[in-house]
């Protein structure tokens, strides 16, 4: 255990773990990498978290499971960043797995916890909230570690830091309060529009509706998302953006400027599938 990690766990500035069917899994180590230019994946080996490296500062997008903190904190360290340097958390949405790790990062730094308005209340309760498609019904991570000090920003949210602007784009369907973010990432002189797309998938707790607004507005947003700018298209979990696959052909591979629509393709057909199985 690298040092930096062993006295932050004496400090207790970690959460307790969330135990689930799929947590050992998705919290799996895995090696950090540059993807392009200033953005780097410090996540596990299911659960992305992204870096960005500007002038002023990091930027941290997600935090995984309570046990993901430690990990991202590893990762991000061994590339030779700090991890008191993150400015800004952002989140995509505020289920367990995603938001777990963020009440530790922020205590590590401080930073700016930015997320959207609906997601920024279940953060500050530390649980879900009862409009969540899997709120109740005996899902897993009903509760998770809350983070007391969250800013809830709208759609077209934008922070200018170092050299670097953030956009947060609402994209809700999973959640009503999905973040996707966006931002560019050059090297030398080329300069690629780099998406984090929230997770899209219609998932929730038995019994719950699509049918009944939720899936008029995923349909938007699939809309959006497949006509947005979008050179490299990252997202929340490993499968949905083809995280070791591309690994394995180099970083190039994440070069896709087709990732966001066929993601959006992908995602309509779930729904479609989804509300059909609502009809009585
Ligand atoms: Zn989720």
């Amino acid at each position: 255990m690298p040092d930096v990690l062993l006295w932050l766990t004496l400090l207790g500035v970690f959460d307790a773990a969330i135990d689930c069917y799929d947590c050992e899994q998705w919290n799996r180590p895995q090696e950090p990498f540059r993807i392009y230019g200033n953005t780097w994946y410090v996540g596990t080996g299911g659960l992305a978290s992204i870096l960005i490296d500007t002038d002023a500062g990091l930027i941290l997008l997600d935090g995984g499971l309570p046990q993901s903190a430690e990990v991202i904190v590893g990762n991000i360290s061994a590339l030779g960043f700090r991890p008191k340097d993150i400015r800004f958390i952002g989140l995509s949405h505020a289920h367990f797995d995603h938001a777990g790790g963020i009440g530790a990062l922020q205590r590590l730094n401080g930073a700016t916890v930015v997320a959207s308005q609906d997601a920024a209340k279940a953060l500050r309760a530390g649980s879900l909230q009862s409009n969540d498609p899997q709120f109740g019904g005996g899902m897993t991570g009903q509760m998770f570690p809350a983070v007391a000090d969250v800013l809830g920003v709208a759609d077209g949210w934008q922070m200018r830091m170092g050299g670097v602007t953030l956009t947060a784009l609402h994209t809700p369907g999973h959640t009503w309060g999905g973040m996707s973010w966006t931002w560019q990432a050059c090297e030398k002189d080329r300069c690629l529009d780099v998406v984090y797309v929230d997770s899209l998938s219609p998932v929730s707790r038995t019994g719950y509706r699509f049918s009944d607004g939720l899936g008029d507005v995923l349909g938007e947003t699939l809309g959006r998302v497949a006509n947005l700018d979008c050179d490299i298209m990252l997202s929340t979990h490993d499968f949905s953006f083809g995280l070791h696959q591309k690994l394995a052909q180099g970083a190039k591979a994440f070069i896709d400027d087709q990732g966001c629509r066929s993601r959006a393709d992908k995602t309509l057909i779930q729904l479609e599938k989804r509300l059909k199985s609502e009809q009585p």
